[in-house]
């Protein structure tokens, strides 16, 4: 298959162990293959993927190789989605960056504010080169949305209290966009501006989460841009120049951890979460491993069978990107949940 073809790739990172895991002696049981982006787990459980990053991999490795490209695709109007999947404290959130620590050092940054970064660097370099050539520069509006879908409802973070209440319609245009009718834009001139908003949204989903007394690592986080672009296409007679508006979407999205909910004590309200926390991550799961199948991509891709899918929908397959970095504890104990999240992986090549 042609690399291009591909519109979605799955990524594995192994995180370090935790201080935790070392004192208790916990053995690692991952070991990647040398130069082939292959993991094993124990002795004989090995596993393919589009890359493979192991315990000593770096934030900015993650960002260059996986999400980088889909940055410069957003600018010329591509939507994409970067979804981070795993267990819980398997390091969805550190990878992604959604966690709402400001004063992490540079090079721990996460995913998104890096691409936030990339962004409007490359807004400007857009801007700059056009006015060198003495052309008229591009004009862009940038917006931001943040977004928990908890228990299959939508909880806009920008706006928590509000949101209690409230039931969030999403809607298909007739172009297939997708759009949840009622959750703020914010819109942002700068990178500082876009990381602005990032923590503030992953401040209100911690506290959110406490005073409904549930727990973040149930809920889906999704922060989006939205990149709007008015250039001018230069055509062999000026006078019929044209201006074309590109407009695209650049999902991150932290998911729910995959954990099984033991089946004890489980009862009411959280094993109703329980429940629709697996419908979203196996609807995702079918999604993506239909989208990665040609022969059912043109069959029928099961967007409508939950929320989280349904908010996708115009951001996974069709020209858009999709990464899915399934993250992993290299740690025994946890040997039967990574056995599971790089299975789910894996039908998601
Ligand atoms: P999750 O969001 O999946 O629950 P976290 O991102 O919160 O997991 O990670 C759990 C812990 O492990 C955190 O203390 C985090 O800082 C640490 N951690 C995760 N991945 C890495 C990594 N690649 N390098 C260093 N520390 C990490
Ligand atoms: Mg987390």
């Amino acid at each position: 298959m042609d690399e291009d073809d591909i519109s979605v790739r799955v990524a594995v990172r192994i995180r370090p162990q935790t201080p935790r895991e070392i004192i208790d002696m916990c053995h690692v049981c991952t070991t990647v293959t040398p130069g082939e982006p292959q993991v094993t787990l124990g002795n004989d459980k090995s596993f393919t993927y589009n890359y493979v990053f192991d315990m000593e991999s770096e934030q900015v490795e993650i960002h260059e190789n996986c999400v980088a490209t889909l940055v410069e695709s957003s600018l010329e109007g591509y939507n994409a989605t970067v979804l981070a999947y795993g267990q819980t404290g398997s390091g969805k959130t550190y990878t992604m960056g959604s966690g709402f620590d400001v004063e992490v050092k540079d090079e721990q940054k996460g995913i998104i504010p890096r691409a936030i970064h990339q962004l409007f660097d490359g807004i400007h370099t857009r801007i700059d080169k056009a006015q060198e050539c003495g052309m008229l520069p591009p004009e862009f509006k940038v917006t931001a949305q943040f977004m928990e879908l908890y228990n299959e409802e939508v909880i806009d973070l920008f706006n928590p209290s509000y949101s209690k209440d409230k039931v969030y319609k999403i809607h298909e245009d007739p172009y297939g966009g997708i759009q949840v009718k009622g959750v703020t834009f914010k819109t942002v001139v700068s990178a500082e501006e876009a990381l602005q908003c990032l923590r503030i949204g992953a401040l209100s989903r911690t506290t959110a989460s406490t005073q409904m007394n549930t727990q973040s690592s149930r809920s889906h986080a999704i922060f989006t841009l939205h990149i709007k672009q008015q250039r001018l296409v230069p055509s062999e007679d000026e006078s019929a120049n044209e201006f074309e508006t590109l407009s695209a979407k650049f999902h991150f999205v932290d998911l729910a951890g995959s954990e099984r909910l033991k089946r004890t004590g489980a009862t009411g309200e959280r094993q109703k979460e329980g429940i629709s926390i697996n419908c979203g991550l196996l609807a995702l799961g079918n999604v993506i491993s239909a989208l990665g199948d040609k022969t059912k991509r043109a069959l029928h891709v099961p967007y409508r069978d939950s929320k989280l899918t349904r908010l996708l929908q115009d951001s996974l397959g069709g020209n858009s990107q999709t990464v899915m970095i399934a993250c992993v504890s290299p740690s025994d104990r946890d040997f039967m949940e990574t056995l599971n999240t790089l299975k789910y992986a894996n039908r998601a090549r």
